[in-house]
């Protein structure tokens, strides 16, 4: 879980603390799974006490508050937080105390900015990572990180997947080939363009890279208005601690023999990779030469045909 659009939304939720000034740094005590943390937590937190936000960016999965030098001494710093499967960061109160991770306290630019930043784990699978100029490159760089899913064109798709012969729902969860995607939007842009999960990518005709990026960039783009996908136990929440509402939209994920809203025929889950897929067997065409099929708010994505 958070994906692209989960994440992105947090990021636009912490936007406003940007100019903020890091006046103290607090890890609460916790009898819950511990957090990859590095450096460890007081060294961390001596190197981020004094450091103002310049700004907060997103790197695929991840939220990254941009540091500036403490006191305009050294250089600048990244803060890059991966909420990976259950991760929160709010502004608002956290759903529950004993899940706090980690409490940044703010002296913010502005009366009305927020004065703390938590980052709330119930399973604790989250990482954080404090990273100078060289190490951010290394971790959320090009060479870690294809481009982005809300930007990525035909082309990267193209140039990256056409000679592979990976499975293409496998192939998008890839970082280095797009960032961002996850197994709930993988399965939801495959739907919307009409190709079968299982596809080689290597016979998908050439035609239908673009296709499959230009979905790719509209499914995304309205999942971040619709700040993303509260599914199961609704874990997922806004920063301000609201439900996301893009799991109303979703056509195949967690659907499994519901029948598919385009034609009827009940939507198939399989596993791919250790990871569950879900598609419909009849919209959806091997080697991708289904017409694209799907109604709705979606359905602008009926005129992108494959081939
Ligand atoms: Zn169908």
């Amino acid at each position: 879980m958070p994906e692209l659009p989960e994440v992105e939304t947090m990021r636009r939720g912490l936007a406003a603390v940007a100019g903020a000034r890091i006046v103290a740094v607090e890890f609460p005590r916790s009898h819950v799974r511990p957090l990859s943390i590095r450096p460890g937590p007081a060294v961390l937190a001596r190197r981020l006490e004094g450091r103002t936000i310049a700004d907060v960016l997103r790197r695929g999965k991840r939220v990254v508050l941009e540091l500036t030098g403490a006191a305009g001494r050294d250089e600048p710093h990244w803060l890059a937080i991966e909420p990976r499967m259950t991760g929160l960061m709010l502004v608002a109160d956290p759903p529950s105390p004993e899940h706090v991770r980690l409490v940044l306290r703010l002296a913010p630019a502005s009366r009305r900015g927020p004065r703390v930043v938590r980052f709330w784990d119930r399973r604790g699978l989250g990482t954080i990572r404090l990273h100078d100029r060289a190490a951010f490159e290394a971790a959320c760089g090009p060479a870690r990180l294809g481009p982005d899913g809300l930007a990525v064109g035909g082309d990267d798709l193209a140039s990256r997947l056409s000679a592979s012969r990976r499975a293409v729902k496998v192939a998008l969860l890839d970082q280095r080939v797009v960032a961002g995607i996850g197994n709930i939007y993988a399965a939801e842009i495959l739907f919307r363009v009409g190709i079968d999960p299982r596809t080689p990518c290597r016979r998908l005709p050439l035609g239908a890279w673009a296709r499959l990026a230009a979905a790719m960039r509209h499914v995304l783009a309205e999942a971040v208005r619709l700040e993303g996908s509260s599914i199961d136990d609704e874990t997922y929440r806004t920063a301000d601690n609201r439900l996301g509402r893009f799991q109303h939209e979703h056509r195949v994920y967690g659907r499994a023999d519901e029948p598919c809203t385009a034609c009827g025929t009940p939507i198939v889950r399989l596993v791919q990779a250790q990871r569950a897929t879900f598609f419909c067997p009849s919209c959806q065409a091997r080697g991708g030469s289904a017409r694209t099929n799907s109604r709705g708010r979606l359905g602008r994505e009926r005129s992108l045909r494959v081939r």
